[in-house]
């Protein structure tokens, strides 16, 4: 969809959303009043599907107690592995090469630190335009193996301040690298990275290739599987909607079933024998090896609520996917469908940024191959223009130095809150309200 498609009034607004076939699944969400929630890509809104989850989980263990790590629906004993299967068709991979456990941050530190065991090289390919935590991770790892991460760690570097070339990453790779771990998506200018592209350079060189999904599961499908991605972890509380903190995603492709987790514990370990408590640990041999402690039911919960609406939007689609029975097909549907709207979504909030806002640049790529779920509006002020924003009720967040992250979330947003996120910056950016808050201090953005 190009920009002639788009027209400027509000109307044209109303009339897309009338149109949208997933507008009907932002009743499912509880929406703050009198506010447009556009930071889905930092924490998604809770939902009514992920409430009642909670809510059940609740009760089973209100009435259930102990037996619900056997009787509950599903067992908690299962319930990462259940919840991985169902996560399985967002991200393009078989149910077993998927599992939710611990934070993304602990899965960077247990895939990173498996595969750089197993992998030839000694050096380690990143960017430097990465979020913190996926550096600070990984040269805890090298650390631990003796390694200098400076000497260590290869950093590609950006040329604009926004973007990655993947030729710039190719040609990082060399002789003695032992694996590339890249973002999908990067979290402040929102470009999607070609993963496909990188992970046949790397494994043409026998390099292995991990990516971070966290800011484009839930709003980007992946192909993990077929493209032979080798290792992926990803969080939940962005487009994935399970809550501050939810508990965290992986993939690991079935090539490397069998590897020792870096990271071991009794929960990765083979089920069938899990309570036999033998000192020694026999990992599972699937994904869930790298489990490591019990799994947080009640952090986990909600995603099993949350996973439905892709479902739904799946239905809402002509999938031909209508019962539970097709619940696998109508995710894989359903994220196709959030994609189609997400950068509907995203091209319709560059054109308005771009016609109505020339006091602002768009810092994200305009070619929808290489854009995720998030707008980067760039403004000199981007801080002192974020506050003048929640003042006015539209909830962004600012990244430094100069960029006002605008994420229409596609499974809640609509046209008409893009247009009037739109309009609200113009009249922070025009009037220059922006200059009745102080410049910036500490804190959460
Ligand atoms: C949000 C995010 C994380 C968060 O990690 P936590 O362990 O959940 O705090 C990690 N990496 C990236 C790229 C993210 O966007």
């Amino acid at each position: 969809m190009d920009a002639d498609d788009f027209e400027l009034g509000a109307d044209f607004a109303a009339e897309r959303d009338a149109a949208d076939p997933l507008a009907h699944l932002a009743d499912r969400f509880y929406d703050p009043d009198d506010e447009w929630y556009v930071d889905g890509n930092s924490l998604g809104l809770l939902s009514a599907d992920a409430e009642d989850a909670l809510d059940r989980a609740v009760s089973e263990w209100k009435d259930l107690a102990i037996r619900g790590w056997t009787d509950a629906d599903p067992p908690w004993f299962h319930y990462g592995e259940r919840l991985g299967d169902r996560l399985a068709p967002l991200v393009g991979a078989s149910e077993d090469e998927v599992v939710v456990a611990n934070s993304t941050t602990v899965n960077i530190h247990t895939l990173v630190g498996t595969f750089y065991d197993r992998a030839e090289g000694t050096k380690i390919v990143v960017d430097d335009l990465d979020f913190p935590t996926d550096h600070y991770a990984v040269r805890a790892q090298l650390r631990q193996r003796g390694a200098d991460p400076d000497e260590a760690l290869t950093v590609v570097e950006s040329r604009d301040g926004r973007t990655i070339e993947e030729d710039d990453v190719i040609d990082a790779l060399d002789d003695d690298t032992a694996l590339v771990f890249l973002p999908s998506v990067l979290y402040r200018s929102g470009q999607l990275l070609d993963v496909e592209r990188i992970t046949e350079a790397a494994h043409d060189r026998g390099i292995l290739a991990g990516f971070d999904l966290a800011h484009s599961v839930g709003a980007v499908p992946h192909d993990l599987s077929r493209t032979g991605v080798d290792f992926a972890v990803w969080c939940s509380y962005k487009y994935l909607n399970a809550g501050p903190g939810a508990i965290a995603g992986l993939y690991v492709n079935e090539d490397h079933f069998g590897l020792r987790p870096a990271l071991a514990g009794w929960w990765g370990h083979e089920k069938e024998t899990q309570f036999e408590m033998n000192p020694t640990y026999t990992p599972a041999e699937t994904a869930g090896a790298y489990q490591i402690g019990t799994i947080p039911i009640l952090s986990s919960a909600p995603l099993a609520g949350s996973l439905e609406i892709f479902e739904a939007a799946g239905e809402a689609t002509d999938s031909g996917a209508t019962d539970a029975a097709d619940a696998s097909a109508a995710a894989a549907a359903g994220i196709e469908a959030v994609r189609e709207k997400s950068l509907r979504l995203t091209a319709y909030l560059m054109f308005l940024v771009d016609e109505r806002l020339p006091e602002c640049e768009v810092g994200t790529p305009r070619d929808p191959e290489r854009r995720g779920g998030h707008v980067a509006v760039e403004h000199p002020e981007a801080y002192r223009v974020g506050e003048a924003l929640k003042e006015r009720g539209v909830v962004a967040d600012f990244r430094p130095p100069n960029v006002v992250r605008i994420c229409p979330s596609p499974l809640y947003t609509g046209y008409e809150d893009v247009w009037e996120v739109v309009e609200q910056l113009k009249q922070v950016v025009e009037n220059r309200e922006y200059e009745e808050y102080e410049t910036r201090g500490g804190g959460v953005t």
